[in-house]
């Protein structure tokens, strides 16, 4: 892996430039640039056909400052450590630039979950969750679904803790089914808040959201979320992407539909209404607002030249290289970045751990108002900070994350202290 696709120096390559409009102690820009703990475990899973198999899995904790760690789990083949200390990083930043009351962490397995069976899925969570027993709890550490990990996994998660503290625990993680005490609007949470962020972004730039054409990479809970909300507001959802390949329709692709035929056949791909295209196109198709809500690494130097978006609103974590965001700036396009951007998944697990700690539940209404709330004053703090600083967003949206962890940081001083 090149250093520029390498998550993790990106993560504090970002740092880095943001933290420099700062005026931190040394030893606080140090401390916030490294993780505070690493978990690294190996552990075998019994498969349907009886063998036992080895997986490695992760859990980072990037900061406790401002509270427990917040931060999904990701079931993947290509998770890495580096991969999961920049997302652990990144929450800490987002649940800062949110102010929600946590700290930022992540976990992962290297696994492809679409190899294994729900019995095997569910073997690998419970095994998986009772190594993290020293780690996660509702005081301590709170997960979450990320790539590949689901509400089912999330109640797997719940009920293995659960039973290991002899009674239900729902506030251990969030994320889960309604019915185990998830919480209303939480699985339509992070594309529904791509949809809040980017419209609230579109007024600022003058670009009427009616009729906008959208393109959105990857279709799973956030990509198809976000097409689904953006096509609710009268956008026109032109394109979007699987594992598999993209779909392109200059007329607008009938978002609810689309999502009704993945739920049946599983990919975009045999939807007989538009044209064939490549990820890579798909990329760099012309449009008002192209949404990578796939994997890190999507836009880099090979393609940013050809990306003719007005604006990038960034569903997923990391999906824009350094390299390719300069490109990207010089030549006026609006990126809205991850930590601003997907950040309505965790407001509303947040949410959803207070609800879960009270045992007491809120309406759909409210939770959406409340999250439109939340994340409109995220993006008018950045807003002000990048046109105050004469910064793009990104390094607004880092640096007022980063004072706020700092200024916690500091107020509780460095224990022990003589
Ligand atoms: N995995 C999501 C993220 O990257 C949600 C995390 C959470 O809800 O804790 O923001």
């Amino acid at each position: 892996m090149s250093l520029e696709h390498n998550p993790w120096q990106m993560a504090q390559a970002q740092y880095d430039r943001a933290v420099r409009h700062l005026d931190l102690p040394p030893y606080l820009v140090d401390y916030l640039r490294h993780p505070r703990r690493e978990f690294i475990v190996n552990f075998p899973v019994q498969m349907d056909d009886g063998r036992v198999r080895l997986f490695t899995g992760y859990r980072v904790h990037h900061s406790t400052v401002r509270g427990p760690t917040k931060g999904g789990i990701r079931y993947h083949q290509n998770v890495t450590l580096d991969e999961v200390r920049a997302l652990a990083m990144w929450m800490t930043w987002k649940c800062a630039l949110v102010n929600i009351p946590y700290g930022g962490g992540k976990g992962g397995i290297v696994v492809d979950p679409r190899e294994l069976s729900p019995n095997e899925l569910e073997n690998l969570t419970r095994r998986f969750t009772s190594e993290l027993g020293l780690l996660i709890g509702p005081d301590s550490d709170i997960p979450a679904p990320d790539m590949g990990t689901t509400p089912q996994t999330m109640a797997w998660l719940m009920d293995t803790y659960s039973m290991h503290r002899g009674h239900a625990v729902p506030a251990v993680v969030t994320g889960k089914p309604v019915s185990v005490g998830g919480s209303l609007g939480r699985n339509q949470a992070t594309g529904v808040g791509v949809m809040f962020v980017t419209r609230r972004a579109m007024r600022k730039l003058g670009i009427p959201v009616r009729g906008a054409r959208v393109v959105v990479q990857g279709f799973g809970n956030v990509g198809s979320n976000a097409a689904l909300a953006m096509h609710e507001q009268g956008a026109k959802v032109i394109a979007v992407s699987d594992v598999h390949g993209g779909l392109f329709n200059p007329e607008g692709l009938d978002v609810p539909a689309l999502v009704r035929h993945v739920e049946a056949e599983g990919t975009v791909t045999t939807w007989p209404h538009g044209e064939r295209i490549s990820n890579e196109t798909l990329l760099t198709l012309e449009c008002d607002v192209l949404i990578p809500a796939a994997l890190e690494n999507q836009i880099t130097a090979d393609n940013a030249e050809a990306v003719r978006a007005r604006v990038i609103a960034e569903g997923a974590n990391g999906p824009t290289t350094l390299e390719a965001e300069e490109i990207l700036r010089a030549r006026g396009t609006f990126i809205i970045p991850d930590i601003l951007c997907n950040a309505g998944g965790v407001t509303v697990s947040y949410f959803e751990w207070v609800q879960g700690l009270q045992f007491y539940f809120w309406g759909e209404a409210e939770i959406l108002a409340r999250l439109e709330q939340i994340l409109v004053a995220a993006f008018e703090d950045c807003w002000r900070l990048a046109e105050e600083r004469g910064v793009d967003m990104r390094t607004a949206a880092t640096a007022l994350a980063i004072q706020r962890v700092a200024e916690a940081a500091e107020l509780r001083g460095v224990c022990p202290q003589l």
